[in-house]
Protein backbone atom coordinates (compact mmCIF):
# COMPACT_ATOMS: atom_id res chain seq x y z
CA UNK A 1 0.00 0.00 0.00
CA UNK A 2 0.73 3.32 -0.57
CA UNK A 3 1.94 5.74 2.30
CA UNK A 4 -1.41 7.86 2.18
CA UNK A 5 -3.09 4.60 2.49
CA UNK A 6 -1.29 3.08 5.51
CA UNK A 7 -1.55 6.63 7.10
CA UNK A 8 -5.18 6.42 7.04
CA UNK A 9 -6.26 2.73 7.09
CA UNK A 10 -4.50 2.16 9.80
CA UNK A 11 -6.18 1.95 12.53
CA UNK A 12 -6.69 0.17 16.18
CA UNK A 13 -9.24 -2.41 16.28
CA UNK A 14 -12.71 -0.79 17.20
CA UNK A 15 -14.93 -1.04 20.98
CA UNK A 16 -18.25 -2.83 20.78
CA UNK A 17 -19.48 0.56 20.45
CA UNK A 18 -18.45 0.38 16.71
CA UNK A 19 -17.04 3.99 15.97
CA UNK A 20 -15.81 5.10 12.80
CA UNK A 21 -13.19 7.58 14.18
CA UNK A 22 -10.78 6.14 16.84
CA UNK A 23 -11.53 7.31 20.13
CA UNK A 24 -9.29 8.59 23.19
CA UNK A 25 -8.50 6.31 25.32
CA UNK A 26 -7.76 8.43 28.24
CA UNK A 27 -7.34 5.94 30.94
CA UNK A 28 -3.95 5.56 33.33
CA UNK A 29 -4.35 2.24 33.52
CA UNK A 30 -6.22 -1.37 32.32
CA UNK A 31 -8.50 -3.63 33.84
CA UNK A 32 -8.00 -7.78 34.25
CA UNK A 33 -10.58 -9.89 34.31
CA UNK A 34 -8.98 -12.23 37.09
CA UNK A 35 -6.14 -12.15 39.73
CA UNK A 36 -4.80 -14.56 37.21
CA UNK A 37 -4.81 -12.88 34.13
CA UNK A 38 -3.57 -9.50 36.17
CA UNK A 39 -0.33 -12.42 37.32
CA UNK A 40 -0.20 -13.78 33.70
CA UNK A 41 0.25 -9.85 32.45
CA UNK A 42 2.65 -8.77 34.58
CA UNK A 43 4.77 -11.76 34.11
CA UNK A 44 4.94 -10.57 30.18
CA UNK A 45 2.42 -13.77 28.87
CA UNK A 46 -0.30 -11.66 27.73
CA UNK A 47 -1.27 -9.39 24.88
CA UNK A 48 -2.46 -5.55 25.79
CA UNK A 49 -1.83 -2.58 27.94
CA UNK A 50 -0.66 -3.19 31.63
CA UNK A 51 -0.19 1.31 32.33
CA UNK A 52 0.01 4.26 30.03
CA UNK A 53 3.51 4.93 30.54
CA UNK A 54 4.33 1.68 29.13
CA UNK A 55 1.71 1.48 26.29
CA UNK A 56 -1.74 3.18 25.18
CA UNK A 57 -4.04 2.06 22.50
CA UNK A 58 -3.62 5.79 21.07
CA UNK A 59 0.23 5.41 21.14
CA UNK A 60 -0.01 2.07 20.14
CA UNK A 61 -1.53 3.40 16.62
CA UNK A 62 0.83 6.23 15.81
CA UNK A 63 3.73 3.99 16.28
CA UNK A 64 2.46 1.67 13.97
CA UNK A 65 1.78 4.14 10.92
CA UNK A 66 4.87 5.64 11.61
CA UNK A 67 7.04 2.20 11.37
CA UNK A 68 4.66 1.60 8.31
CA UNK A 69 5.90 5.18 7.01
CA UNK A 70 8.95 5.21 7.42
CA UNK A 71 9.81 1.05 6.95
CA UNK A 72 10.96 0.09 10.11
CA UNK A 73 10.37 -2.70 12.74
CA UNK A 74 9.63 -0.73 15.91
CA UNK A 75 9.16 2.09 17.50
CA UNK A 76 8.59 4.21 20.48
CA UNK A 77 6.51 8.05 21.18
CA UNK A 78 7.43 10.53 23.42
CA UNK A 79 6.23 13.44 25.25
CA UNK A 80 8.40 15.78 22.62
CA UNK A 81 11.15 15.93 20.13
CA UNK A 82 13.97 16.74 22.43
CA UNK A 83 12.84 13.64 24.78
CA UNK A 84 13.18 11.35 21.88
CA UNK A 85 16.39 12.41 21.39
CA UNK A 86 17.30 12.49 24.68
CA UNK A 87 16.02 8.73 25.36
CA UNK A 88 18.47 7.87 21.96
CA UNK A 89 20.88 8.91 23.24
CA UNK A 90 21.25 8.14 27.41
CA UNK A 91 19.92 4.43 25.83
CA UNK A 92 22.73 3.99 23.52
CA UNK A 93 26.04 5.28 24.77
CA UNK A 94 27.10 4.54 27.89
CA UNK A 95 30.39 6.38 29.82
CA UNK A 96 33.53 6.31 27.81
CA UNK A 97 31.81 5.98 24.79
CA UNK A 98 32.06 9.00 21.45
CA UNK A 99 29.37 10.20 19.62
CA UNK A 100 30.02 12.26 15.98
CA UNK A 101 27.20 14.66 15.16
CA UNK A 102 26.39 16.86 12.46
CA UNK A 103 27.62 20.80 13.75
CA UNK A 104 24.20 22.36 12.31
CA UNK A 105 21.86 20.14 14.85
CA UNK A 106 18.86 21.27 16.47
CA UNK A 107 20.12 23.68 19.02
CA UNK A 108 19.24 22.02 22.38
CA UNK A 109 20.39 18.50 20.75
CA UNK A 110 23.59 20.51 20.68
CA UNK A 111 23.14 21.59 24.12
CA UNK A 112 22.87 17.83 25.33
CA UNK A 113 25.76 17.04 23.71
CA UNK A 114 27.83 19.52 24.57
CA UNK A 115 26.47 20.16 28.33
CA UNK A 116 24.94 17.21 29.21
CA UNK A 117 26.63 13.83 28.17
CA UNK A 118 30.78 15.04 28.67
CA UNK A 119 29.33 14.96 32.76
CA UNK A 120 28.67 11.87 32.23
CA UNK A 121 31.60 10.67 30.40
CA UNK A 122 30.36 10.62 26.85
CA UNK A 123 32.30 12.99 24.76
CA UNK A 124 31.38 14.47 21.05
CA UNK A 125 32.80 15.76 18.41
CA UNK A 126 30.65 17.80 15.81
CA UNK A 127 31.32 17.87 12.12
CA UNK A 128 30.19 20.46 9.20
CA UNK A 129 27.62 19.09 7.03
CA UNK A 130 29.85 20.43 4.13
CA UNK A 131 33.10 18.73 5.33
CA UNK A 132 32.57 14.88 4.13
CA UNK A 133 36.10 14.17 4.43
CA UNK A 134 35.96 14.99 8.15
CA UNK A 135 32.93 12.60 9.37
CA UNK A 136 35.59 9.00 9.01
CA UNK A 137 38.18 10.92 10.14
CA UNK A 138 36.23 12.12 13.41
CA UNK A 139 35.65 8.70 14.13
CA UNK A 140 37.00 6.88 17.16
CA UNK A 141 37.66 3.35 18.44
CA UNK A 142 35.20 3.98 21.26
CA UNK A 143 32.60 5.84 18.80
CA UNK A 144 29.46 4.20 19.46
CA UNK A 145 26.97 6.60 17.61
CA UNK A 146 26.39 8.94 14.22
CA UNK A 147 23.64 11.85 14.67
CA UNK A 148 22.09 14.02 11.56
CA UNK A 149 19.65 16.18 10.39
CA UNK A 150 19.33 16.80 6.26
CA UNK A 151 17.79 19.20 5.23
CA UNK A 152 19.87 21.43 8.09
CA UNK A 153 18.03 24.29 9.75
CA UNK A 154 18.47 26.94 8.60
CA UNK A 155 21.00 26.74 6.24
CA UNK A 156 19.09 23.88 4.22
CA UNK A 157 22.46 22.23 3.77
CA UNK A 158 21.66 18.49 2.84
CA UNK A 159 23.97 15.58 3.90
CA UNK A 160 23.85 11.96 1.59
CA UNK A 161 21.93 9.70 3.69
CA UNK A 162 22.91 6.42 1.86
CA UNK A 163 27.05 7.35 2.09
CA UNK A 164 27.16 8.30 5.51
CA UNK A 165 25.10 5.13 6.36
CA UNK A 166 27.61 2.72 3.86
CA UNK A 167 30.27 4.75 6.15
CA UNK A 168 28.70 3.63 9.46
CA UNK A 169 28.02 -0.08 8.52
CA UNK A 170 31.59 -0.09 7.66
CA UNK A 171 32.68 1.17 11.62
CA UNK A 172 29.55 -0.95 13.20
CA UNK A 173 28.56 2.71 14.52
CA UNK A 174 25.08 3.04 15.13
CA UNK A 175 23.73 5.59 12.20
CA UNK A 176 20.80 8.39 13.44
CA UNK A 177 18.77 10.47 11.48
CA UNK A 178 16.96 13.03 12.87
CA UNK A 179 14.07 13.19 9.82
CA UNK A 180 12.08 16.31 11.27
CA UNK A 181 12.34 18.83 8.24
CA UNK A 182 11.65 16.27 5.42
CA UNK A 183 9.16 13.65 6.82
CA UNK A 184 8.70 10.07 5.98
CA UNK A 185 6.50 11.42 2.91
CA UNK A 186 9.11 13.48 1.25
CA UNK A 187 12.43 11.21 2.86
CA UNK A 188 12.77 7.35 3.96
CA UNK A 189 16.32 7.44 5.55
CA UNK A 190 15.67 3.56 6.71
CA UNK A 191 15.49 2.53 3.49
CA UNK A 192 18.59 4.77 2.28
CA UNK A 193 20.15 2.93 5.58
CA UNK A 194 19.70 4.61 8.33
CA UNK A 195 19.56 2.64 12.04
CA UNK A 196 17.35 4.96 13.80
CA UNK A 197 15.07 7.79 12.78
CA UNK A 198 14.22 10.51 15.41
CA UNK A 199 11.02 13.05 15.11
CA UNK A 200 9.92 15.79 16.45
CA UNK A 201 6.13 15.18 16.32
CA UNK A 202 5.45 18.37 16.90
CA UNK A 203 6.29 20.38 13.77
CA UNK A 204 4.67 19.09 10.44
CA UNK A 205 3.50 15.82 11.89
CA UNK A 206 0.76 17.66 14.14
CA UNK A 207 1.08 20.77 11.44
CA UNK A 208 -1.04 22.99 13.38
CA UNK A 209 1.22 23.37 15.85
CA UNK A 210 -1.26 22.62 18.95
CA UNK A 211 0.68 19.71 20.69
CA UNK A 212 4.32 18.50 20.86
CA UNK A 213 5.40 14.88 20.82
CA UNK A 214 8.49 12.82 20.00
CA UNK A 215 8.88 9.45 17.43
CA UNK A 216 11.56 7.20 17.46
CA UNK A 217 11.80 4.11 14.65
CA UNK A 218 14.27 2.04 13.77
CA UNK A 219 15.56 -1.49 13.97
CA UNK A 220 13.86 -3.45 16.59
CA UNK A 221 17.22 -4.78 18.45
CA UNK A 222 17.81 -0.89 19.38
CA UNK A 223 14.08 0.23 19.82
CA UNK A 224 13.30 -2.29 22.01
CA UNK A 225 16.37 -0.84 24.61
CA UNK A 226 14.73 2.56 23.96
CA UNK A 227 11.23 1.33 25.28
CA UNK A 228 12.43 -0.19 28.51
CA UNK A 229 14.52 3.03 29.40
CA UNK A 230 11.65 4.89 28.12
CA UNK A 231 8.80 3.10 30.38
CA UNK A 232 10.78 3.61 33.13
CA UNK A 233 12.14 6.69 32.72
CA UNK A 234 8.23 8.30 32.18
CA UNK A 235 8.89 10.72 29.09
CA UNK A 236 5.80 9.04 27.61
CA UNK A 237 3.14 10.60 25.19
CA UNK A 238 -0.24 11.22 26.51
CA UNK A 239 -3.20 9.57 25.22
CA UNK A 240 -4.71 12.71 24.03
CA UNK A 241 -1.60 14.14 22.21
CA UNK A 242 -0.86 10.46 20.14
CA UNK A 243 -4.42 10.57 19.39
CA UNK A 244 -4.20 13.97 17.70
CA UNK A 245 -0.80 13.27 16.02
CA UNK A 246 -2.31 9.96 14.67
CA UNK A 247 -5.64 12.04 13.21
CA UNK A 248 -2.86 14.50 11.70
CA UNK A 249 -1.02 11.47 10.59
CA UNK A 250 -4.13 10.83 7.88
CA UNK A 251 -3.80 14.52 6.19
CA UNK A 252 0.50 14.73 6.29
CA UNK A 253 0.76 13.89 2.55
CA UNK A 254 -1.70 16.10 1.39
CA UNK A 255 -0.15 18.81 3.24
CA UNK A 256 3.65 18.16 2.62
CA UNK A 257 2.69 18.03 -0.77
CA UNK A 258 0.63 21.51 -0.76
CA UNK A 259 3.76 22.82 1.31
CA UNK A 260 6.39 21.78 -1.19
CA UNK A 261 4.31 22.98 -3.88
CA UNK A 262 3.99 26.70 -2.29
CA UNK A 263 7.69 26.89 -0.86
CA UNK A 264 8.96 26.26 -4.15
CA UNK A 265 6.40 28.36 -5.81
CA UNK A 266 7.80 31.24 -3.59
CA UNK A 267 11.51 30.33 -3.60
CA UNK A 268 11.18 30.68 -7.30
CA UNK A 269 9.78 34.17 -7.07
CA UNK A 270 11.62 35.46 -4.32
CA UNK A 271 14.89 34.50 -6.72
CA UNK A 272 14.05 36.55 -8.76
CA UNK A 273 13.21 40.07 -6.76
CA UNK A 274 15.74 42.07 -6.64
CA UNK A 275 15.96 43.24 -2.97
CA UNK A 276 16.84 39.59 -2.20
CA UNK A 277 20.46 38.30 -2.06
CA UNK A 278 20.10 34.65 -1.66
CA UNK A 279 17.07 32.02 -2.08
CA UNK A 280 18.07 29.17 -0.54
CA UNK A 281 15.85 25.89 -1.28
CA UNK A 282 16.29 21.84 -2.18
CA UNK A 283 14.55 21.79 -5.34
CA UNK A 284 15.88 25.02 -6.80
CA UNK A 285 18.32 24.68 -9.38
CA UNK A 286 20.50 27.30 -7.88
CA UNK A 287 21.18 25.03 -4.40
CA UNK A 288 24.82 23.59 -4.61
CA UNK A 289 23.32 19.99 -3.77
CA UNK A 290 20.23 20.03 -6.04
CA UNK A 291 21.31 16.35 -6.97
CA UNK A 292 21.59 14.57 -4.11
CA UNK A 293 18.07 16.60 -3.20
CA UNK A 294 16.95 15.11 -6.30
CA UNK A 295 18.23 11.50 -5.44
CA UNK A 296 16.85 11.48 -1.71
CA UNK A 297 13.90 13.61 -1.32
CA UNK A 298 10.82 13.36 -3.54
CA UNK A 299 9.74 17.40 -3.05
CA UNK A 300 11.82 20.11 -1.55
CA UNK A 301 9.82 20.65 1.95
CA UNK A 302 8.08 23.83 3.35
CA UNK A 303 10.85 25.66 4.93
CA UNK A 304 12.73 28.63 2.68
CA UNK A 305 15.91 30.45 3.65
CA UNK A 306 16.76 34.03 2.18
CA UNK A 307 18.72 37.08 2.76
CA UNK A 308 17.62 40.23 1.90
CA UNK A 309 19.75 42.77 0.32
CA UNK A 310 19.69 45.13 3.16
CA UNK A 311 20.50 45.84 6.81
CA UNK A 312 19.24 44.46 9.79
CA UNK A 313 16.75 47.40 10.12
CA UNK A 314 15.53 46.66 6.96
CA UNK A 315 15.51 42.88 7.41
CA UNK A 316 12.92 44.30 10.32
CA UNK A 317 10.83 46.39 8.31
CA UNK A 318 10.52 43.56 5.87
CA UNK A 319 9.40 41.26 8.99
CA UNK A 320 6.74 43.53 10.49
CA UNK A 321 5.41 44.86 7.03
CA UNK A 322 3.84 41.43 6.45
CA UNK A 323 0.61 41.07 6.87
CA UNK A 324 0.13 37.14 6.54
CA UNK A 325 2.98 35.30 8.04
CA UNK A 326 3.18 34.70 11.87
CA UNK A 327 6.49 35.83 13.64
CA UNK A 328 7.25 33.06 15.73
CA UNK A 329 9.87 30.64 16.38
CA UNK A 330 8.37 27.30 15.42
CA UNK A 331 7.68 25.25 12.33
CA UNK A 332 5.48 23.04 9.76
CA UNK A 333 2.14 24.61 10.64
CA UNK A 334 -0.35 25.62 8.32
CA UNK A 335 -0.04 29.13 8.81
CA UNK A 336 3.07 30.49 7.40
CA UNK A 337 5.52 31.39 9.94
CA UNK A 338 8.38 33.93 9.64
CA UNK A 339 11.91 33.82 11.52
CA UNK A 340 15.17 35.79 11.93
CA UNK A 341 17.58 33.09 13.44
CA UNK A 342 20.49 35.33 14.51
CA UNK A 343 18.16 37.41 16.73
CA UNK A 344 15.75 34.06 17.99
CA UNK A 345 16.26 30.79 17.34
CA UNK A 346 20.25 30.76 16.75
CA UNK A 347 21.03 33.52 19.41
CA UNK A 348 22.80 31.37 21.57
CA UNK A 349 25.45 31.24 18.78
CA UNK A 350 28.91 32.89 18.73
CA UNK A 351 28.62 34.96 15.41
CA UNK A 352 31.68 32.30 14.34
CA UNK A 353 29.20 29.44 15.09
CA UNK A 354 26.02 31.29 13.42
CA UNK A 355 28.44 31.97 10.08
CA UNK A 356 29.17 28.28 9.88
CA UNK A 357 25.86 27.60 10.13
CA UNK A 358 24.83 30.03 7.24
CA UNK A 359 22.97 32.15 9.36
CA UNK A 360 23.67 36.18 9.01
CA UNK A 361 21.89 39.30 9.70
CA UNK A 362 20.31 39.40 6.42
CA UNK A 363 18.86 35.45 6.77
CA UNK A 364 15.10 34.59 7.08
CA UNK A 365 13.84 31.16 7.60
CA UNK A 366 10.23 30.97 6.11
CA UNK A 367 8.26 28.33 7.04
CA UNK A 368 5.70 28.31 4.40
CA UNK A 369 1.83 27.40 5.36
CA UNK A 370 -1.23 26.30 3.36
CA UNK A 371 -2.74 29.46 2.48
CA UNK A 372 -2.97 30.61 -0.93
CA UNK A 373 0.34 31.02 -2.44
CA UNK A 374 -0.81 34.08 -4.40
CA UNK A 375 -1.47 35.81 -1.64
CA UNK A 376 1.43 34.93 0.05
CA UNK A 377 3.74 36.15 -2.95
CA UNK A 378 1.69 39.34 -2.84
CA UNK A 379 2.45 40.09 0.34
CA UNK A 380 6.08 39.17 0.42
CA UNK A 381 6.12 41.72 -2.67
CA UNK A 382 4.42 44.82 -0.37
CA UNK A 383 6.76 43.89 2.20
CA UNK A 384 9.82 43.88 0.09
CA UNK A 385 8.48 47.08 -1.86
CA UNK A 386 8.59 48.55 1.90
CA UNK A 387 11.99 48.79 2.07
CA UNK A 388 12.69 49.80 -0.84
C1 LIG B 1 11.92 21.23 17.03
C2 LIG B 1 12.98 20.25 16.72
C3 LIG B 1 13.41 19.33 17.69
C4 LIG B 1 12.85 19.33 19.11
O1 LIG B 1 11.53 18.97 19.14
P1 LIG B 1 10.50 19.42 20.32
O2 LIG B 1 9.26 18.70 19.93
O3 LIG B 1 10.39 20.90 20.27
O4 LIG B 1 11.08 18.94 21.61
C5 LIG B 1 14.37 18.41 17.31
N1 LIG B 1 14.91 18.39 16.08
C6 LIG B 1 14.52 19.28 15.13
C7 LIG B 1 15.14 19.22 13.79
C8 LIG B 1 13.55 20.23 15.41
O5 LIG B 1 13.18 21.11 14.47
Amino acid sequence: MEDNTKAIRNQIDRTSYREHSVPIYLTSSFVYNSAEHAAQMFAGEGDGDIYSRFTNPNTTELIQKFCQLEIAEGGVVTSSGMAAIFSTLATHLKKGDHIVACSSLFGNTIYILNNILPDWGIECTLVDAQESEKWEQAFRSNTKMVLIETPTNPGLELIDIKWLAGICKKHNIIFCVDNCFATPILQKPMTLGADLVIHSATKWIDGQGRVLGGIVVGHESLIQPIFDFLRRTGACLSAFNAWLLSKSVETLEVRMERHSLNAKKIAEWLERHPKIKSVRYPFLKSHIQYHLAKKQMTMGGGIVTIDIDGSKSEVFRFINSLKIPSITANLGDSRTIITHPATTTHSKLSETEQRSAGIYPSTLRISVGLENVKDLIQDFDQALNSIG
